[in-house]
């Protein structure tokens, strides 16, 4: 029964009576202590909207109803062994756990879990701390709680900013573990997080603790006597990822098979160098040749970062709302984004990049670069010191060595009281590819009483391709619309064989339903591995579109 230290939840964990669930209360702070444990009881604990005081309980951009991905509770471990006693109790108890690390996941639910009532494992709150960085081998190690901003800024209060760098993606806030998970991308050569990581501590979810890659093999420093948690690791842990046997790494990644507590993330060695640039092109449909030079460019490392090419109101979201260009309600005509572009003094498509090394190198890069460009007419060349009011070109300029930053929320505030959603399927890095998907999802959000917003951020051979569709939180037809429309997005896009690489909380069963096939057989793995390590399914059930068998008959339709 509620307690005066213990309230009653709005959502109790599935299958969970009052009664047990404030036992697992009583006993989640017997191991974490009474001031780690919160639950969620009240409308009040759900008003949070801002990025930096982020709810850690539901999802501020809910396209459905707040209380579809609410936590009953959150619970911080202070140390590994928490961790892994949570999760014993859990499957005592047989009470779902989904874990974060910091929770700004915004755009794909942020730290809300796919099953209501599950108990939140506030993994950040805690357990922050970098553990180690080798400047001279180029790595850190890190803990859940340690965000983008962090990581930088121990490098820059250790002064080996002239050393090494940290790659952060778009927004600085969220975790480097937690962005790293879910395949987050930045834009340095090191921009594809999962790519860059090396070496894993991990609890699975029986409560026991792995290390992946070479961390499998003891330290013969290593003091053995010492819980494993703390024992020092292989000194080629964050330098080998493969170690010997089985790779495992993977199934921990956008999974619900295991807790990460430490990872291993390479650092980028300062080049000697940099030089952001952006080039601007000035026709809607210079994006079919923009791409086919860009492709050869970027597979033999000419473009040495991840690039960016955003469609013009990306960049004009940054610079100011949608009523700060229109009074209008009707959607954006061709005639009035040329406008805007005129305005603003940029293209239709805006492409941003950085050349990485000592002056003579930098040289030799932009004449290849900019010749290649030259050839679509009336392409313009922009350095940072030429447009220094410019907001987005300023903030790559930062963004591109590794410097985070909150700026690119800006766009979010693109409509009133902004929530977005992300629609991010792959595509081949080709013309006809780009062009194809730009043709589909401007279409479908025009259809659906969208404004455009989208950018292509370059992999090595293809391309994210990111489409945010924003919304007035405040607005439930709106908000309706906007899962609609994702909807068929996603069908429409696995017709043409792309799919997306990430998904919100309320459409990953939709995405995964799409990777099918030979009748289904990538899912039959993932599940097969889940019932494995799981048979009580308690740990993020429904994560990614995994549903373990003790949540077959769970209600999968949203
Ligand atoms: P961010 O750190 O970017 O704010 P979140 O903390 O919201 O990201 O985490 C995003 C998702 O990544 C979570 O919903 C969870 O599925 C996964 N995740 C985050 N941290 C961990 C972790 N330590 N171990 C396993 N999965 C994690």
């Amino acid at each position: 029964q509620a307690t005066p230290s213990h309230p009653e939840p709005i959502s109790l964990p599935p299958n969970t009576s009052s009664a047990k669930f404030h036992e697992f209360l009583r006993r989640a702070s017997a191991i974490v202590g009474d001031e780690n444990v919160v639950v969620v009881a009240g409308d009040d604990q759900l008003q949070q909207q801002d990025y930096m005081d982020r709810s850690k309980v539901h999802d501020m951009f809910h396209i459905l109803e707040k209380e579809v991905f609410l936590h009953s509770c959150t619970v911080a471990p202070k140390d590994v062994p928490g961790v892994q006693n949570i999760m014993r109790l859990a499957n005592e108890m047989e009470i779902p756990v989904w874990p974060f690390s910091m929770g700004r996941n915004l755009g794909y639910g942020g730290a809300a879990p796919r099953v209501p009532g599950s108990i939140g494992l506030d993994m950040g709150k805690n357990m922050n701390k970098v553990l180690k960085v080798d400047a001279d081998s180029a790595y850190a190690l890190v803990e859940p709680g340690v965000s983008f901003f962090d990581l930088h800024q121990y490098l820059v209060d250790h002064d080996l900013r002239d050393k090494v760098w940290a790659d952060c993606p778009d927004l600085g806030g969220g975790s480097v573990i937690g962005n790293t998970m879910e395949r987050g991308i930045g834009y340095t050569p090191y921009g594809d997080h999962w790519m860059m990581h090396c070496g894993l501590e991990v609890v699975l979810p029986d409560g026991s603790l792995v290390r992946t890659g070479m961390g499998a093999l003891p330290n013969p420093k290593a003091d053995k006597n010492a819980p494993p948690h703390e024992q020092e690791p292989n000194e080629c842990w964050q330098l080998f990822n493969y170690g010997f046997g089985p790779y495992h790494d993977g199934i921990f990644s956008q999974s619900n098979m295991g807790i990460v507590t430490k990872m291993g993330v390479w650092l980028m060695p300062n080049p000697g160098g940099s030089q952001t640039y952006m080039i601007t092109f000035p026709r809607d449909d210079d994006l079919n040749r923009i791409v086919e030079i860009m492709r050869p460019l970027r597979v033999s490392m000419v473009l040495q970062n991840v690039p960016k090419l955003d469609n013009i109101l990306v960049s004009a979201a940054m610079e100011g709302t949608r009523s700060s260009y229109t009074n209008s309600k009707e959607l954006m005509t061709d005639a009035d984004l040329d406008a805007i572009a005129e305005k603003l003094g940029l293209g239709r498509w805006n492409f941003y990049g950085c050349i990485y090394g000592p002056p003579e190198v930098r040289e030799v890069l932009w004449k290849v670069i900019k010749g290649a460009f030259s050839q679509i007419p009336g392409s313009k060349f922009y350095f940072p010191e030429d447009r220094p009011h410019d907001k987005a070109l300023q903030t790559r300029k930062n963004t591109f060595v590794g410097i985070p930053s909150i700026t690119e929320l800006d766009w979010v505030s693109w409509l009133p009281n902004g929530g977005h959603l992300f629609f991010a399927p792959i595509a081949k890095l080709t013309g006809d590819d780009a062009e194809a998907q730009y043709e589909l999802t401007r279409r479908r959000s025009e259809e659906f009483g969208f404004d455009f917003l989208g950018a292509f951020l370059v992999g090595v051979r293809e391309i994210h391709h990111i489409v945010c569709i924003l919304f007035d939180r405040e607005d439930p037809e709106m908000r309706t619309r906007a899962h609609e429309l994702i909807k068929l997005l996603i069908q429409e896009a696995a017709d043409r064989g792309w799919g997306e690489y990430r998904a919100h909380l309320a459409l990953m069963d939709q995405v995964a339903g799409t990777y099918n096939f030979n009748d289904g057989a990538h899912m039959k793995l993932s599940e097969k591995i889940k019932d494995a390590l799981d048979p009580k399914g308690i740990l993020s059930p429904g994560k990614n579109g995994v549903w373990p068998t003790t949540y077959k008959q769970y209600n999968k339709q949203i």
